[in-house]
């Protein structure tokens, strides 16, 4: 059964290309990851004003730790331009990026992050650290944070509240059942 995600997604006027309304394309990104049960992240690449990557996380479903929203896009934006180099380009997530996705965004030579929700403890990009401004690297790119942070917080938080939850029924059914099972042995 799909997860229900409570979440509907937004359709930006394309008229107004805004960092918004590239942030909203990754939020629709991060719909997509939760009905599949995945961690709602998304990530969109812009190059010259044009939708180029458009990824979120399946590490889940594929059991591969690296399937994170902003690999995805990386290795299709290279893809579509037929050129590792992304100079010309900006990426959108809507959670700040991890240490593996911000190393391949240096490697990537992106040219701009953007991100919704900072991330303090793991965020590479100016939350916990910033690779992007590695003193000795030859490669150094702007992040600008918070961009629609309550939404993209707000689908995070809810998912893993869900999570909890199921948990926590799990864990009672089990305690019931252990219950149950230990009353039918005494009988
Ligand atoms: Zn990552």
């Amino acid at each position: 059964m799909q997860p229900l995600c409570p979440f509907e997604k937004i359709f930006p006027s394309a008229l107004k290309r805004d960092a918004d309304y590239f942030m909203t394309h990754a939020y629709n990104e991060a719909i997509e990851a939760w009905k599949k049960d995945e961690v709602p992240i998304g990530a969109v690449i812009e190059h010259k004003g044009q939708i180029i990557a458009s990824a979120h996380n399946q590490s889940r479903s594929t059991n591969d730790p690296t399937a994170h929203a902003e690999i995805l896009a990386i290795s299709q934006a290279a893809s579509f331009l037929g050129d590792w180099r992304l100079n010309e380009c900006a990426l959108y997530v809507t959670k700040e990026p991890c240490p593996m996705c911000s190393g391949a965004l240096v490697i990537s030579r992106i040219g701009k992050v953007y991100y919704g929700l900072p991330d303090p403890k793991m965020g590479c990009v100016g939350g916990a650290t910033d690779l992007g401004a590695l003193p000795e690297s030859n490669h150094k790119f702007e992040s600008v944070g918070g961009v629609l942070e309550t939404l993209n917080h707000e689908i995070l938080k809810a998912f893993f509240d869900m999570k909890r939850q199921a948990n926590a029924t799990k864990k009672a059914n089990a305690l019931k059942e252990n219950a149950q099972s230990t009353n039918n042995d005494e009988e």
